[in-house]
């Protein structure tokens, strides 16, 4: 077997269903992987949501399994649920709420090589969609690859739609940030070793079309609880598009500027796509981005307040030598910034001064504007 990469690869989950009814309707689309699901989710998630999906499918036939999520241990909250699954004796795995426990599920699908559900309540995760797994908070430690897509990924906007608007927006950041990553690492292999196909760059466009054009749109539908068409497609080039884009197209500089801004104890509190969409402006400003296309996405950002400076980011203070740590993470071995297609021309002091140049780029825009400032 040659080690060169010469196959062009499409990856995606099996079955996409989203709508208002979703929930509603998922013993029709769930059935297909049999009747005896764990459903793992946290307590909040079963309050809000989880009682009332499992007694739907109890009442369409299903045995349901259930089995709270804790956070703050993963990885030991991983083995204890991985024995729970194998003794319930189960048919295929559910992971519903947030990005912890649809990580957590996702690896213990894997582990005992069960088909996998996964339905998220909020629209800021990585995780429904995508068979990659990583530390969502607190420093930065390393991206987990399984090799288990779900089966079925199943988003019901009316659920959704009552998450906080801060969710939609940091995943719209996150979202954004991924087109503009597989374009700049075009000769480069996806993390799945293949070359991207040209099916991932026409996903790339509409997802990009559909954020520019509504995302403003669907982040006040939000505000207000609204499933609005806008929404819809939001919440689809969010969870789907970005998604099958970023799998088969892989993640560049902002992504690592988001791994390297995890030094800063300050930042643990902000969302994945918040970081991201910083990140944004610095692979701009490391790409010598033409100063309309800077604007054009500080702007899209700042409208749905996602930072782009260091005070909106809630650091405004934060010294060189931070940044210096920050450049070195960004920078470090397996680094997604070394796809890009500059990646032999990028030094950590490169970077330093991209991510200064950024700051500087954001203030000098909303200096330009007049716009209010709105800090998360
Ligand atoms: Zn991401």
């Amino acid at each position: 077997m040659s080690d060169k990469i010469t196959e062009h690869l499409f990856q995606g989950s099996l079955r996409y269903v989203q709508g208002t009814s979703a929930f509603r309707n998922a013993p029709k689309y769930l059935s297909v992987l049999g009747k005896a699901p764990l459903v793992i989710c946290d307590s909040e998630t079963f309050t809000t949501a989880g009682r009332e999906f499992i007694a739907t499918l109890e009442r369409a036939g299903f045995e349901v399994g259930y089995a709270e999520f804790v956070e703050g241990n993963p990885i030991k909250e991983i083995d204890r649920l991985a024995t729970l699954a194998r003794d319930y004796r189960v048919e295929f795995i559910i992971g519903l709420g947030a990005s912890e426990a649809l990580d957590c599920a996702k690896v213990i699908a894997q582990t005992h090589h069960l088909p996998l559900a996964s339905i998220p309540t909020t629209a800021a995760t990585d995780a429904p969609c995508s068979a990659v797994s990583y530390a969502p908070n607190g420093p930065f430690d390393h991206y987990s690859f399984s090799t288990k897509n779900p089966n079925v990924l199943l988003v019901d906007t009316s659920i959704i739609a009552k998450s906080p608007a801060r969710y939609l927006a940091s995943e719209i950041g996150d979202a954004i940030a991924i087109h503009l990553e597989a374009q700049s690492s075009r000769r480069n292999a996806s993390p799945w070793k293949g070359l991207t196909a040209e099916v991932v760059s026409a996903i790339g466009d509409k997802c990009q079309e559909t954020l520019f054009k509504y995302g403003k749109l669907a982040y006040e539908a939000n505000k207000a609880h609204a499933v609005t068409p806008a929404f819809e497609a939001v919440v689809e080039a969010n969870t789907l598009l970005s998604r099958l884009s970023f799998e088969s197209g892989g993640v560049a500089a902002a992504h690592s500027i988001h791994n390297g801004l995890s030094v800063i104890p300050a930042l643990h509190g902000l969302l994945h796509g918040e970081k991201v969409a910083f990140g944004v402006v610095v692979q701009l400003v490391l790409l010598n981005a033409p100063p309309s296309e800077l604007d054009k996405y500080i702007t899209f950002l700042l409208s749905v307040d996602l930072p782009v400076t260091f005070e909106l980011l809630g650091i405004p203070n934060v010294s060189d030598e931070d940044l210096r740590a920050v450049s070195k993470l960004a920078c470090s071995r397996g680094e997604t910034i070394w796809t890009m297609d500059i990646g032999n021309s990028i030094t950590e002091d490169k970077v330093f001064h991209a991510i200064k140049g950024a700051d500087a780029a954001g203030r000098e825009h909303i200096r330009r504007t007049n716009r209010p400032k709105t800090k998360l």
